[in-house]
């Protein structure tokens, strides 16, 4: 059985929800006044989504072959809930899961999904972008990104959404936990380069890690995710202004 719990209250700034708060500095969406073009303005703390100049998605379509730091994933299964943000629909992860980029260590804190995608990749966009978010100890983020592509879903991706999704500002706890291997695609080549978060504070200095082969998904998953989260939820694609993608 899953839990659910109702977190209506929780709304407004920096109430807890047992032990889960969805505070926030100040509404935004994805539409109209509240809309991406706007974030910069609704309040002082979004201002790098207006005058940043490595913001994020960005449209992948100038990569250059070069080294990069090479990736080791150590997942373990350690998603433990999934909340309903009013945002995206967000997989929370415990302690104990690392990415490696070369010898610079990140824990893997949630992983969240796009409706259609965020970041494109030669001017294509995905039905679906999953973002692993990793944190180090000093706070910095990684973001690994994986599409998923029109086709037949792996069971991870199925087990991550069963049949009732949370509502908004609710949450509901797997019996058991999610691995976050089973939503990774087979090969781990990537792109990678400097970028934000996708939505406020838009925070830059993002390590971005875009996984070049893309998963699969399906017009009933997307079609529950839109059930309970406002579609499209993605920020458009940002200029890429003097950075370089590595591939
Ligand atoms: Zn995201």
């Amino acid at each position: 059985m899953k839990t659910k719990t109702l977190c209506a209250a929780a709304v407004t700034a920096s109430l807890l929800c047992t032990g889960y708060s969805f505070a926030q500095s100040a509404h935004w969406g994805y539409e109209g006044e509240e809309g991406p073009a706007h974030w910069g303005s609704l309040n002082e703390s979004f201002a790098m989504c207006a005058m940043g100049k490595l913001q994020s998605p960005v449209d992948i379509s100038s990569a250059v072959s070069t080294t990069q730091s090479p990736l080791t994933f150590d997942y373990k299964a350690g998603g433990y809930e999934m909340i309903n943000n009013g945002h995206a629909l967000q997989v929370n992860y415990a302690p104990g899961s690392t990415l490696t980029v070369g010898d610079h260590q990140y824990e893997l804190k949630q992983f969240h999904f796009h409706s259609p995608s965020e970041n494109t990749i030669n001017g294509k966009q995905f039905p679906l972008e999953a973002h692993f978010v990793h944190q180090d100890a000093d706070g910095n983020y990684a973001v690994v990104a994986v599409m998923y592509d029109n086709g037949e879903p792996r069971e991870g991706l199925a087990s991550v959404w069963q049949t009732q999704l949370p509502k908004t500002y609710e949450k509901q706890s797997y019996e058991n936990p999610i691995d976050a291997n089973s939503l990774l695609p087979e090969s781990l080549v990537s792109y990678q380069f400097t970028g934000s978060l996708t939505t406020p504070p838009c925070s830059e200095n993002v390590q971005w890690i875009v996984l070049k082969e893309a998963n699969y998904t399906n017009d009933e998953i997307i079609h529950a995710f839109g059930e309970v989260v406002h579609l499209p939820n993605n920020r458009p694609v940002q200029p890429l202004n003097n950075r370089t993608i590595s591939q």
